[in-house]
């Protein structure tokens, strides 16, 4: 099938995008990398009436240092957020989940700020940003605003952008000294979206407590989830002392994931609860080797 008649605008500048988008109405879309638009389009799944290219812009692909943040420009492709020296030193939580994001071509052409719009709730974006409590800057001819992370997804593929709003820029937070990270997922074949996926993030004080834990699933609702509520459970606690399974457990129990043509709601809760347990494991030997906090094998 091929797509329906749009119209092709190609700004220069930000302003340019932001006025075309006001004047062209609810109607049309902005294009990324094109990754999943274009394909959608081709279904006819999205009949955007015109499409405002984002690639002919400057100065919207960069990744900066940003006092405590870093500060990733929408128009950044997964192959450049991989490649950052800056990401893996100050956000390994995204450079491990930006590796499974698709396949080397698809990254090369798409985009952070295409798959936080997009808000697939299996994607690698989404979660990474609701595990750290990024901020996403939205630009319209009304202004600027930020939002962050829990605010912004807000259903099933659906943001809390506004029809004349560009996402312009994401801000994470830099990871402490004494943190760690893991993400892991489930897919059924390399390169897939995952079925489930989990973020987690784990500080410890100078004394060898847990004293921050971020963790965030992906798969498992319409959106993606928040579980840092739960997981506060392990702060105080002497990491290798903490019970992974317990932790993982209640974690699990609380979700709701659904029964869809991938995967039964049964097994997603699982296969949630598994990787907790993977990645605590993960994080357990990580510190481990970099600071001797010693490991608990009744931990496990
Ligand atoms: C075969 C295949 C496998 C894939 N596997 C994965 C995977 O495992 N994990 C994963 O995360 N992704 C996966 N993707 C999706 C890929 O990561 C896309 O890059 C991403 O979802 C969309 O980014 P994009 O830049 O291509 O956005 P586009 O396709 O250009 O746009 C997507 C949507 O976002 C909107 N949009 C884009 N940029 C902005 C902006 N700055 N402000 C406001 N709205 C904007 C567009 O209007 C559109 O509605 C896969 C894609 C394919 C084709």
């Amino acid at each position: 099938m091929k797509a329906a008649a749009f119209d092709y605008l190609k700004p220069s500048s930000i302003e340019q995008a932001i006025e075309l988008l006001a004047k062209s109405g609810e109607s049309a879309k902005v294009l990324a990398g094109g990754q999943t638009l274009i394909p959608m389009m081709a279904f006819r799944m999205a009949q955007p009436t015109a499409l405002i290219d984002l690639n002919g812009i400057d100065g919207l692909s960069y990744i900066r240092e940003q006092g405590e943040t870093l500060a990733i420009g929408a128009l950044t492709r997964h192959r450049d957020v991989e490649r950052s020296e800056l990401v893996g030193r100050h956000c390994p939580l995204l450079a491990q989940a930006i590796r499974l994001v698709a396949h080397p071509v698809i990254r090369n052409r798409g985009t952070a700020g295409g798959s936080l719009s997009h808000a697939d709730p299996a994607a690698e974006w989404p979660t990474v940003a609701m595990a750290l409590g990024a901020e996403l800057v939205l630009r319209s001819e009304r202004g600027v605003r930020s939002v962050p992370a829990h605010d912004f997804f807000t259903s099933l593929l659906t943001t809390a952008l506004m029809p004349d709003e560009i996402l312009v820029e994401i801000r994470i937070p830099k990871i402490r000294k004494r943190a760690r990270a893991a993400f892991l997922e489930v897919s059924r074949r390399h390169g897939d979206f995952a079925l489930v996926s989990v973020a987690i993030q784990i500080g410890l004080s100078v004394s060898g407590e847990v004293d921050e834990v971020a963790l965030a699933l992906g798969g498992v609702d319409t959106i993606p989830i928040d579980a840092s509520p739960t997981a506060q459970m392990m702060v105080g606690c002497r990491f290798g002392e903490v019970r992974f399974h317990q932790v993982a457990r209640a974690i699990a129990h609380g979700l709701s994931p659904s029964d869809d043509i991938h995967a039964s709601a049964e097994y997603r809760r699982d296969v949630a609860e598994g990787l907790i347990v993977r990645a605590l494991t993960q994080l357990s030997d990580s510190f481990e080797g970099h600071n001797g906090q010693g490991r608990n094998p009744t931990s496990r």
